[in-house]
């Protein structure tokens, strides 16, 4: 059977990170101007060479952003269905053992965030998760699509990695889009990073897209949580990820984030700090290398640097967050799992999208 691991399993990371980083102008012009680009013109880049080629890469990536997706920004929310965690996870406000009153939404309580996000504008929302296989499993999850899917256009999910099987069932009861972040392609240093709990398991989460193809789900989100090791090193794979899964399961469509680490309650510092500069970098470099893919901003970065990089390459921005279950209505008191750095509402984030010449799109209208 078909799986990514096949391909990683080709490549060192000590020798792809030395790749990248022996990379000069030459080769940066050479990704700038091809006609087709290739990885290798990716590792060019996302390479400390491509600093100084901050102005072109962003006019070009800003102009293909705009030949293939138009002047419109898509706006989508998290719903928290819960916090409950039996993972470890080094960098996460819902990491088992940190002290956090847990909550699982019941079935009015869903409703009741549906309907503030409702009110917001939304039409499209994203359910979240931790990983607590007793309380938050496919009879909920089935149950919480079926509660929302009249209500909304599209149906987005982040929770646990499942098997290929429960993703199809999830698509009859109206799954459109699962993230499933590696969070790390370092694995040895995702070890360090998942100690404990089924997330541990590099492996099962390395194939989970493939699981996701072969179901048939129809927008498969990828990402590295940025801090944790080389953002640029890091990329590369997620990169070469998105290149294997394009090439097999053609008709799915994808999208990238690039969240940064964010602080939390007692939490991990960034062993890799990345500047606002390089995370411009970085969205250019995917957009040059790739006019499909979706690329998502989160409410993890300031209003400041939000609305600079919304001409940009920018194909969706989440706004009103709120990262804890119950948060919109239920319990707004509660621990988020991250800090927002984005406060403002989905109101002013429609506003200042429009002020950029930019139109807010309040569903996933190129999945339609
Ligand atoms: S990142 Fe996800 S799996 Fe890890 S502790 Fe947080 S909620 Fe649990």
């Amino acid at each position: 059977m078909n799986s990514f691991s096949a391909v990683f399993e080709q490549y060192n990371w000590k020798d792809i990170q030395e790749r990248i980083y022996s990379k000069r102008s030459i080769d940066v012009e050479r990704a700038l101007t091809a006609n087709t680009r290739t990885i290798d013109d990716f590792m060019a880049l996302v390479s400390p060479a491509a600093a100084t080629y901050l102005e072109p890469m962003a006019q070009l990536s800003s102009q293909l952003t705009r030949q293939r997706f138009g002047k419109t920004i898509q706006m989508y929310v998290p719903l928290y269905l819960s916090n409950e965690c039996n993972n470890i996870c080094t960098y996460c406000g819902f990491s088992l053992g940190n002290t956090v009153k847990r909550k699982t939404l019941t079935p009015i309580e869903i409703m009741q965030e549906a309907a503030a996000i409702k009110s917001m504008g939304y039409d499209h929302v994203l359910l979240v998760t931790g990983e607590a296989n007793h309380t938050v499993h496919m009879p909920y999850f089935k149950n919480a699509l079926d509660l929302l899917r009249s209500h909304f256009a599209q149906l987005s999910m982040e929770v646990q990695p499942l098997y290929e099987a429960e993703y199809s069932e999830l698509t009859e009861h109206g799954l459109h889009t699962v993230l499933v972040y590696q969070e790390t392609y370092h694995k040895e240093d995702y070890k360090k990073h998942h100690p404990k709990g089924k997330k541990s398991n590099f492996l099962y989460r390395l194939e989970t897209p493939d699981r996701l193809g072969r179901a048939g789900v129809h927008k498969i989100g990828l990402g590295v949580l940025i801090g944790l090791e080389d953002w640029r090193t890091d990329s590369f794979f997620t990169a070469l990820h998105l290149q294997y899964l394009e090439r097999t399961y053609w008709q799915t469509r994808y999208s990238i984030s690039f969240p940064r680490l964010r602080p939390f309650s007692g939490g991990l510092q960034p062993k890799v700090e990345m500047s606002d500069r390089e995370l411009v970098q970085l969205i250019c470099a995917w957009r040059i290398f790739n006019q499909e893919v979706e690329l998502s901003l989160s409410t993890r970065e300031t209003p400041h640097f939000r609305d600079h990089v919304i001409p940009l390459g920018i194909t969706s921005m989440s706004a009103g967050s709120k990262t804890n279950p119950g948060g919109y209505v239920v319990e707004p008191e509660s621990l988020e799992q991250f800090e927002i750095a984005d406060e403002r509402s989905a109101a002013e984030m429609a506003r200042a999208i429009k002020a950029t010449g930019y139109e807010p799109v309040w569903k996933d209208w190129f999945g339609q």
